[in-house]
């Protein structure tokens, strides 16, 4: 069903439904008992040409549910495989979400508008097809967190309920729908679900698309060199979006193949959540018993993915086997260089360095390095460092339980600052604005989704205020900054289904 009123503003100019049919089947969402709007992020919606006000009515409720596809929109559930944990599912794909369709945003960027727990699609294999609230705002929050911090990732529009209880294993839970927005949903389980078919006409479109939706400037390329830059590219952009993750303490909890998206952004929230006290080995989510996913492991992950994600490439890097392998082998292998000086990019400004020195990389490992089995707060010990500059170094060793471990450490560290040309003014003030004070603390984000769960929005919309300014000091904000409380020691995440 197609409904032009009431005005909401979308502008759709669908791509990916014109130019990759045999991509997608074409779905409608569920029709949900009663969907309500409970959430709109009236900025983005303006970003990108749409009537907030519009949207939160009853009709606002049903497009964003899926229940009504607005005037444009060609709805859409994507096909795609993925390794999960591992393992290879050739089918996976929507299995609870559609594309609603794509806009031109007012800076002109192309972003698709995306609804999750909309219903059963071909997709879905056993399951309901269904999101609950809890993981709707989990990810609502999770985002503009992100975004605040200067990560790319996918943003909430909306959140709805559904008006429907739904099944989990927790018990019964209310149905919400999560309308997302994303630079795209391209994945590189997307590229995998046709190379598993052996597909290569498919392949090479979906390459084609790719390259001029994300990297326009290559489209002239001739397909071996157009295939070897659109690999380094993804090699470059998940490089950089994993050091952000580590920089933050961000652990995305499912790094499966389908949960890579090319364009270089963080997508799907499931049970990801920032770590606490510094532990390489930390893992939150229930489902990664292995720990396949730990905070440390990230990086090797995305290398592993970006393999995967080059294997669909071989075809077209070069017409001999032996040789693509060879340029795909050499192309991965370049990923260990680039994360290291990304996260040392990341690293040099969070220490407060603004000139570059051989030993820097080595300085920063020593500082991770004293602060683990001390109990050490990840984000307050480096925000701890700003205050040690001006001169006040309490902060940084009450983070440790033994303040001797960092003394060396700290010597070194202040011999290395008086070679840096920053007066301790604006070196901490430069470092205030790369190290968070508010992140999106276990503690606060299951206070306040059960609150939002009993009925009481205000903690969700207090939390999200707080973190969406998360590095300048706020009077009265304290409570935000402080680490979890013991009894979140053994804190698990479960997968947002
Ligand atoms: P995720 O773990 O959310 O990244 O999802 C992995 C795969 O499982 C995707 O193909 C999803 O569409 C599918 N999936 C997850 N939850 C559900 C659900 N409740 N119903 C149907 N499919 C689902
Ligand atoms: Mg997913």
């Amino acid at each position: 069903m197609t409904s032009p009123e009431p005005p909401f503003g979308f502008a759709f100019d669908n791509s990916y439904a014109r130019d990759l049919q045999g991509f997608y089947v074409e779905w409608q969402g569920a029709r949900h008992p009663d969907p309500q709007v409970i959430r709109i992020n009236e900025a983005l919606a303006r970003e990108l040409g749409l009537d907030p006000a519009a949207l939160a009515t009853s009709d606002g409720a049903k497009v964003l549910t899926g229940a009504v596809a607005p005037a444009g929109a060609q709805p859409l559930a994507m096909a795609y495989a993925g390794h999960q944990f591992g393992g290879f599912s050739p089918q996976l794909g929507d299995g609870r979400a559609l594309l609603l369709g794509e806009v031109l945003d007012q800076s002109g960027a192309r972003r698709d508008i995306h609804l999750k727990g909309s219903g059963r699609t071909p997709f879905s294999r056993g399951g309901d097809g269904k999101a609950a609230l809890g993981p709707v705002l989990r990810e609502y929050l999770m985002g503009e967190a992100m975004q605040a911090l200067h990560i790319p990732t996918t943003r909430a529009l909306a959140a709805c309920t559904t008006g429907e209880q739904i099944l989990r294993d927790s018990g019964p839970e209310q149905g919400a729908v999560l309308a997302r927005v994303a630079a795209s949903h391209l994945r590189v389980g997307t590229f995998q679900f046709f190379a598993a078919r052996g597909e290569n006409d498919k392949l090479l479109q979906l390459m084609q698309y790719t390259i001029a939706r994300h990297h326009p400037d290559l489209r002239d390329l001739p397909v071996p060199e157009a295939a070897l830059a659109l690999l380094r590219r993804t090699v470059a952009l998940q490089s950089r979006l994993v050091a952000q993750w580590m920089a933050v303490g961000f652990i995305h909890g499912v790094m499966n193949t389908d949960n890579m998206a090319l364009s270089g952004e963080t997508i799907d929230y499931g049970p990801c959540a920032f770590m606490d006290a510094y532990d390489p080995a930390t893992v939150f989510s229930s489902i990664d018993r292995q720990g396949r996913y730990a905070y440390g492991n990230q990086p090797g992950i995305a290398r592993w993915n970006l393999a995967r994600f080059a294997e669909t490439l071989l075809p077209f890097l070069d017409p001999d086997d032996d040789t693509a392998i060879r340029i795909a082998t050499e192309a991965i292998d370049g990923f260990s260089d680039i994360y290291e000086a990304d996260w040392l990019a990341q690293m040099r400004p969070k220490l407060g360095l603004t000139t570059a020195e051989d030993g820097d990389f080595a300085l920063a490992y020593a500082f991770l390095k004293a602060l683990e089995g001390q109990g050490a707060d990840y984000t307050n010990s480096f925000r701890a460092l700003g205050d040690v500059v001006l001169g006040d170094a309490a902060a940084l060793r009450a983070q440790v339980t033994d303040p001797e471990a960092l003394r060396d450490w700290q010597e070194e560290w202040q011999a290395r600052l008086a070679r840096d040309p920053l007066t301790p003014k604006a070196r901490a003030a430069a470092m205030n604005a790369v190290n968070p004070l508010y992140i999106p603390r276990n503690h606060l984000v299951e206070g306040a989704l059960a609150a939002a769960k009993a009925g009481d929005m205000a903690p969700f919309d207090l939390l999200l205020s707080v973190l969406s300014a998360p590095f300048a000091a706020v009077a009265g904000q304290e409570p935000f900054a402080q680490p979890a409380p013991d009894s979140f020691a053994n804190f698990r995440t479960f997968c947002g289904t």
